[in-house]
């Protein structure tokens, strides 16, 4: 929706094509927070000899549906490649050059929307209980201060003073000032969507299924029912994007890592801030509609069935955190990060079809690239040049 009305903002005729509502996808569910410092790849170095202690602690970030180990092997070799320092360092690089101004470019995008009321330029909290668990977060600040982002080491008491409503149990906290956060994400890509239709767009709930191509070039989309005539076609259709980037040519090593959460009713002393268990790996954040607890990762695939076991244990621990939240969990939610294993999504024209654009595998950081990837997108359609370099988000980076 962020790539549909900047490009209708600049003066095209747009469709977008969807089987779901607007924000039904990854977007309906996630911490909704713009994290524009997360620079930090999942694949860090020494993330190899991390990992079976995640997978066999069942309070973990990380767990695998074994079944799918064989399917995912080949993305987790790429992860692993990936997380080589010289790697990170220039991945890092990718990730800061889009992510840098998200918050003022999220900002650009919904001035004079409805969308303007669920941005809240508020910064997010890591609490640490323990030393041990504040030291391994080391890397990650370091490298987030080397790409330029603002980071705070507060004590005990200056957390009381940001947030009072967080109980005195961490030793350590990180504080990351320039983030924002939305307080309702699924509202917000409406608010997209309304002021979309409202410039002239055009919504059709229907899946496209593939491209009828005539010299020069692209002729129409085709759907499970009608033909869409065009001549420029983009692909952001999250994990789906897969199968669709491979008609066109591009084998891309798209997975999903699957996310859950779980609200809870706000409590009469909310919390004004995220904040994460540095610990737990997963964030409390306060929404519209109440708190929302996400975290983890699991890699198990598309189909297989929900398993919110973690996410319900988390409640407990985020209670320590937060004191006044009930325990009663009002809904539950699964939804799937379309994830590529160096972190940084496809963004770009397609070698093969120069008529299709592709901004899809924006993993952990879809909702803060979004708006910067509409930019990079408009550019393109426009022939203008982009203002980062595309090279790090190619589509064929990776060769099978
Ligand atoms: C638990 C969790 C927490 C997260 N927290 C954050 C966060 O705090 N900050 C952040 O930046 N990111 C976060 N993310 C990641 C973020 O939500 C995703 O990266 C982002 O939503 C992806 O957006 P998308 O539009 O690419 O995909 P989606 O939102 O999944 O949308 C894809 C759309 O494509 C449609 N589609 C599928 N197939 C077709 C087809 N054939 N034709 C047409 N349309 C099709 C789908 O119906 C869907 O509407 C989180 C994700 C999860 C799961």
């Amino acid at each position: 929706m962020a790539c549909a009305l900047t490009l209708r903002r600049d003066g095209h005729d747009v469709v977008v094509l969807d089987p779901q509502q607007p924000g039904e996808g990854a977007s309906f569910g996630n911490a909704g927070i713009i994290a524009n410092c997360t620079v930090d790849p999942l694949g860090m170095p020494g993330i190899v000899s991390r990992v079976p202690g995640m997978l066999l602690d069942p309070m973990g970030p990380l767990s695998i549906r074994w079944r799918y180990l064989p399917r995912i092997a080949p993305w987790l070799m790429q992860l692993v490649a990936a997380s080589r320092p010289a790697r990170v360092e220039a991945i890092s690089c990718a990730l800061a050059a889009l992510l840098g101004n998200a918050v003022e470019i999220w900002a650009d995008l919904v001035r004079g929307t409805q969308g303007e009321h669920y941005l809240t330029a508020r910064g997010w909290i890591h609490g640490f209980e323990t030393e041990t668990a504040f030291a391994a977060m080391q890397p990650i600040i370091e490298l987030r201060r080397r790409r330029g982002v603002r980071v705070e080491i507060l004590g005990p008491h200056d957390l009381h003073d940001l947030e009072p409503a967080a109980a005195p149990i961490f030793r350590r906290v990180v504080y990351l000032p320039d983030t924002a956060f939305v307080t309702s994400p699924v509202r917000l890509v409406r608010a997209l969507a309304d002021t979309f239709v409202a410039a002239g767009g055009r919504f059709a709930q229907v899946r496209a299924t593939g491209f009828g191509e005539a010299a020069p070039g692209l002729h129409q989309v085709t759907t499970e029912r009608e033909a869409y005539p065009c001549d420029r076609a983009v692909i952001a259709a999250g994990v789906w994007s897969r199968p669709l980037a491979a008609m066109l040519g591009s084998r891309v090593p798209l997975d999903t890592e699957r996310g859950y959460h779980v609200m809870l009713r706000t409590p009469e002393h909310p919390p004004r801030h995220p904040i994460s268990s540095g610990e737990r790996k997963f964030v409390i954040v306060p929404m519209l509609d109440g708190i929302r607890i996400t975290g983890g990762v699991e890699l198990a695939g598309l189909h297989a069935p929900a398993n919110f076991t973690r996410i319900r244990r988390m409640v407990g621990h985020a209670r320590r955190i937060l004191p006044g939240l009930g325990r009663d969990i009002v809904s539950e939610w699964l939804g799937f990060r379309p994830s590529m294993p160096d972190s940084l999504p496809v963004i770009g024209r397609s070698p093969d079809r120069p008529w299709a654009l592709f901004a899809f595998g924006h993993g952990h950081v879809g909702l803060t690239a979004a708006a910067s990837t509409a930019r990079v997108i408009a550019d393109l359609v426009a022939e203008r040049p982009p203002s980062i370099d595309l090279q790090p988000f190619r589509p064929d980076r990776f060769r099978f």
